[in-house]
């Protein structure tokens, strides 16, 4: 069921310049510590409230292609140069009955200059803590994200605004990547609009370093080595690899870093839940949904046995969710349609 707060949101067109700008002024909100009060009675609208008194400074109307931003009666009240200063920045506004001031903000740039001018005149909360977004504002980062950013900064890519890392190392198909890069330009892909090194921290305990982990990537201090780099774990992936240089790229191939988390979020994205593509178990319907999850594993399907080289990049659409029987019997087929064409596997 929707929530209020995605009722309000739901009136901003989807993908519009407005929207990321409403994004941006809630996170911002949050992070300097207003309550939010969502009302979907006649315009949908989100009051800001200070934290400690049933007051509303502000108020956030949402438009399908602007939204509105309210100056109200008690940050006025407080703050009595504030009204005229808007109007010689933002321009004047028509007088309604409560002697608001109110700005259409039509993106984050504009966003961003309503709050700046908050800050300066001491409306809005300006320590530095104060833009660090709570946890529920990084919710739509997906594996698909965090993989892209990667991908994008072991290619050489741009660590803006962020710089290399000082303490921490991400480690990512034999390359070292700073884990507020690649986090944070995660973020900014996913929200819309610039996440800045302000907005999160990183470090050990910090939510930013559980979620990498969570989605796969190995963070180490610098200068401390990989801990169990090869992909070959279990005595049943030796077995069955037997030292083998193809199956054993075909493992490394499905189990690169970032590679599953990404798969199984576009996979539940594109069908609402995970599955084995083969068999059509549905684990979380038989096991629940706390660990029905784990049943399902990323087998790299698209490349031929005559094909398994080493050097080629793994597209989501190269991988497929199995349940981890069908995976099992899958390998199983591989390596025999592998043995029949005469290759021969290296003695261990
Ligand atoms: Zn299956
Ligand atoms: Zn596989």
């Amino acid at each position: 069921m929707a929530s209020d707060f995605d009722l309000v949101r739901a009136t901003l067109s989807d993908a519009h310049p407005a929207q990321a700008a409403f994004d941006y002024l809630i996170a911002h909100a949050l992070a300097a510590g207003f309550m939010l009060v969502p009302r979907t009675s006649e315009v949908r609208s989100i009051e800001l409230q200070w934290p400690n008194r049933k007051r509303n400074p502000f108020s956030v109307q949402a438009h399908s292609g602007h939204v509105n931003f309210y100056l109200r009666r008690p940050i006025l009240g407080e703050h009595p140069d504030l009204f005229d200063a808007a109007v010689a920045v933002f321009g004047p506004v028509r007088a309604n009955s409560l002697g608001e001031y109110r700005s259409h903000l039509h993106d984050v740039e504009e966003a961003e200059k309503m709050l700046a001018f908050l800050r300066t005149h001491s409306a809005w909360p300006s320590h530095r803590h104060a833009q660090r977004f709570v946890a529920a504002t990084f919710e739509p980062i997906r594996g698909a994200h965090l993989l892209a950013a990667a991908e994008r900064l072991a290619a050489g890519g741009s660590t803006d605004p962020f710089g290399p890392s000082s303490d921490y190392d991400v480690l990512f198909n034999g390359k070292r990547l700073p884990p507020k890069a690649v986090f944070g330009h995660a973020a900014s892909a996913a929200l819309g609009f610039l996440v800045r090194p302000a907005n999160f921290s990183a470090g050990e305990t910090t939510f930013s370093f559980r979620m990498l982990r969570a989605h796969g990537y190995p963070i180490v201090r610098k200068g401390e080595r990989a801990p169990g780099t090869d992909p070959l774990v279990s005595d049943e992936d030796r077995v069955w690899s037997e030292g083998n240089t193809r199956l054993v790229t075909h493992l490394r191939r499905e189990r690169g870093t970032g590679l599953a988390s990404a798969k199984r979020d576009a996979f539940r994205a594109e069908h609402g839940r995970l599955y084995c593509e083969r068999c059509e178990l549905d684990p979380v319907a038989i096991y629940g949904a706390d660990v029905g999850e784990a049943c399902i594993e990323v087998h790299h399907r698209d490349t031929h046995v005559s094909e398994m080289q080493e050097g080629h990049r793994t597209r989501l659409d190269d991988l497929q969710c199995l349940c981890a029987n069908c995976h099992r019997v899958t390998h199983r087929e591989l390596k025999a349609a592998l043995l029949a064409t005469g290759a021969q596997a290296v003695p261990p």
